[in-house]
């Protein structure tokens, strides 16, 4: 089992680690939005997570940290 922490402030919305995760994991968040105005990328805690961190591997802007 693995858990997501997403720095908001780097996050720029882009989607790629949403659209990489494999047990819809992430979503973006639209009611929330970073001091940049990007809606940002939020881990669903209710949802598995394998840890296998291609979430983190996929962000341009090194924005997901994985814990296992
Ligand atoms: S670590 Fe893997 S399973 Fe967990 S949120 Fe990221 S891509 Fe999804
Ligand atoms: S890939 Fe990174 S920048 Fe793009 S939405 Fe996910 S956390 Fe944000």
């Amino acid at each position: 089992m693995g858990r997501v922490i997403v720095k908001e402030e780097r996050c720029k919305g882009c989607g790629y680690c949403i659209d990489v995760c494999k047990n819809e994991s992430l979503n973006l968040n639209p009611d929330r939005r970073n001091s940049n105005g990007y809606n940002v990328a939020v881990f669903d805690e209710d949802r598995e997570c394998s840890g296998c961190a291609m979430c983190a591997d996929v962000c341009p802007d090194a924005a997901l940290v994985v814990y296992r």
